[in-house]
């Protein structure tokens, strides 16, 4: 049994960057954890590309933030407009399901980090109109918003302004990298359902990154979703398939139709993954698992797919 797979987050816009420097490199085919040909293998595919800045690319790369936005965000429409019988660039989830039923994989603008524009959230209407429809506050950083899980601290004045304005113009709003302080402060203020893209629980995994039972049921009852992260060291010590389906079936404890758990691996964003799992060829082999542990066909149909399709067409119209 194999479902068409909706992932929340990667960092294969980067990934792709980098490469570049470094001689060339396609989407359609790769030795990243994604690219078009494995994907395709898939019975179906929507992938969020995320456009990922931090203030600390000033020192990593002695560039700014703002030219790795615009870098990241070229490449991945100029690697989708390349390979337009394989993947097109989608705008609403009503795109995404006429995709799929035309065989054709779907790919979405995120935003992992306003640093790339300033924190302004002026520039938010501007994004959302070239296709941006989800966005975090921030990475690890402190920064003009909020504090990060890496530094503590709360929601600013600017990024209460931020919350309201990227869901009035239409993009999910992202809580994945932000403090516990700030998570909370979203949490009091949203009108829309709230999106972890790529976080996993802290009860399995004791990490920072990962979202506690409390805050997992208050994404529920904003009627949003969390995406389940392959970052190793956020599903736990040496994991292997096992171990991912130990933070699925604990969020199907706090949650038991699964109408709130998706997926957002973080593919090209971390060096190791879950032993078994390989790259975005993998969601089969992790839904055999699933499977064998217990978690029924329609239950995993709504992890793959339909939990994160239904939270874009809710916040993104
Ligand atoms: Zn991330």
């Amino acid at each position: 049994m194999s479902f068409p797979v909706f992932d929340l987050h990667c960092d294969t816009a980067l990934g792709l960057l980098g490469k570049e420097l470094c001689g060339g490199i396609e989407l359609k085919s790769n030795d990243l954890h994604i690219d078009l040909d494995r994907a395709k293998t898939l019975p179906g595919y929507a992938q969020c590309f995320a456009c990922f800045t931090t203030p600390f690319m000033e020192q990593w790369y002695k560039k700014s933030p703002v030219e790795i936005f615009e870098r990241e965000m070229a490449m991945i429409l100029h690697q989708m407009e390349k390979n337009p019988k394989m993947i097109r660039q989608v705008y609403s989830a009503e795109e995404v399901q006429k995709n799929q039923e035309k065989g054709i994989m779907s790919g979405i603008l995120t935003i992992e980090g306003p640093a790339g524009f300033g924190f302004d959230p002026a520039l938010l209407e501007d994004l959302q109109t070239i296709g941006f429809r989800m966005t975090t506050l921030g990475w690890n950083e402190m920064n003009v918003l909020t504090g990060s899980h890496k530094t503590g601290g709360g929601l600013t004045d600017q990024g209460r302004e931020f919350v309201k304005e990227a869901q009035r113009v239409g993009m999910m709003v992202d809580v994945s990298h932000i403090s516990d302080e700030g998570f909370w402060d979203i949490m009091d203020i949203t009108e829309k359902p709230i999106v972890a893209s790529h976080s996993n629980s802290r009860a399995v995994c004791d990490n920072s990154r990962n979202l506690t039972d409390d805050m997992f049921r208050a994404i529920c009852q904003s009627g949003g979703v969390a995406g389940f992260n392959q970052c190793a060291p956020f599903v736990g010590e040496k994991p292997d398939l096992d171990t991912v389906c130990d933070h699925i079936l604990h969020f199907l404890e706090l949650d038991p139709e699964g109408e709130h758990i998706a997926l957002g691996g973080d593919l090209d964003g971390c060096d190791e993954l879950p032993e078994g799992f390989d790259g975005v060829q993998s969601y089969p082999a992790m839904a055999a698992k699933l499977l064998e542990r217990g978690v029924d066909d329609t239950i995993l149909r709504k992890i793959y797919w339909e939990n994160a399709l239904g939270v874009m067409e809710v916040c993104c119209t």
